[in-house]
């Protein structure tokens, strides 16, 4: 079935919307179903056809899914996907890649079909259980591969892929800098970015959902990054100056621990955390912990 057809069939423009297309249905509904006006056979056809190409309208669109022609302006698809990052990235100095995606439509699986709710008139036979070809003046009949010979199947044109079976990337770019303030869990929407349209219409965007990849070495707490460092004993007890890594490899900060720390102390750096959209930025917390003491050592973390 064509969607034109199924159009004609309900007497809808091609390029209906949603409500026009229900509408059209509870139309035929009303004047055809066998079970509110009796078993006549032309009605019947006509409530089976027109139903049959309601579901075909509400599984693939109203719109024809051929990319020629003078038709009707379609926007293209969006496109989601996830986006991992590192918390470094969550500066906002460096660019992070965006995946070029999938080569296969990951709707369909690469098929070009999806499983319709109902059965559905055999597009290549037009529902008729057989094929002519054509040789010359001669012409063989032969049953119809796809339905074999049924004249339904139970699958439609993927809609996300147009049923090229092929994974619509999109004018996606590159790479991208994340802004000040962007968080795990946060939509990063790039207007169109997504799926070109088609006869002229707007391209879909390109919906990114942020995902930070866990850092064993920080954890995050909202705006302020949780680090663990381990320091010899006797730096607890003589009090001691080191240098701790920050949330890029070029951030470096010199913290103190004072003398007679009494183990498990906090020691915090204002403003070295996560960026905020105002430019500030939150902090980080080290949690200093001495160093497990080796049997035979009684330096205390620190060998010999
Ligand atoms: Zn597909
Ligand atoms: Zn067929």
């Amino acid at each position: 079935m064509k969607v034109q057809e199924a159009c004609s069939e309900l007497g809808i423009e091609v390029g209906a919307d949603a409500a026009t297309l229900k509408l059209a249905y509870r139309r035929l509904a009303r004047e055809t179903r066998p079970d509110m006006i009796g078993q006549d056979p032309v009605l019947v056809d006509r409530f089976i056809r027109g139903k049959l190409a309601y579901e075909y309208l509400v599984a693939n669109g109203t719109s024809p899914p051929s990319l020629f022609g003078g038709e009707t302006p379609r926007r293209g698809r969006d496109i989601s996907i996830t986006l991992e990052v590192s918390i470094a990235d969550l500066l906002g100095r460096s660019d992070v890649m965006v995946p070029p995606g999938s080569p296969v439509c990951t709707v369909c699986d690469g098929s070009g079909r999806v499983p319709s709710r109902a059965p559905v008139r055999c597009p290549d036979c037009n529902g008729q259980g057989h094929v002519i070809r054509y040789f010359g003046t001669m012409s063989t009949r032969t049953r119809c591969e796809s339905c074999h010979g049924t004249g339904e199947v139970s699958t439609c044109p993927c809609t996300a892929c147009g049923g090229s079976g092929k994974n619509p990337i999109g004018v996606r770019p590159p790479s991208l800098r994340l802004e000040r303030g962007t968080r795990d869990g946060d939509q990063v929407v790039i207007q169109g970015a997504g799926v070109p349209g088609i006869g002229g219409g707007a391209a879909g965007d390109l919906r990114l959902t942020i995902s930070v990849r866990p850092d064993p070495r920080v954890k995050l707490h909202g705006d302020d990054a949780l680090l663990r460092i381990r320091r010899p004993v006797s730096d607890f007890v003589r009090g001691a100056e080191f240098e701790i890594q920050g949330l890029e490899s070029r951030e470096r900060y010199r913290v103190s621990l004072p003398s007679g720390s009494s183990g498990r102390t906090h020691v915090m750096v204002p403003g070295a955390g996560l960026p905020r959209r105002d430019g500030t930025r939150g902090n980080i917390v080290a949690l200093v912990e001495p160093a497990p003491v080796e049997p035979g050592d009684r330096r205390g973390g620190e060998r010999p």
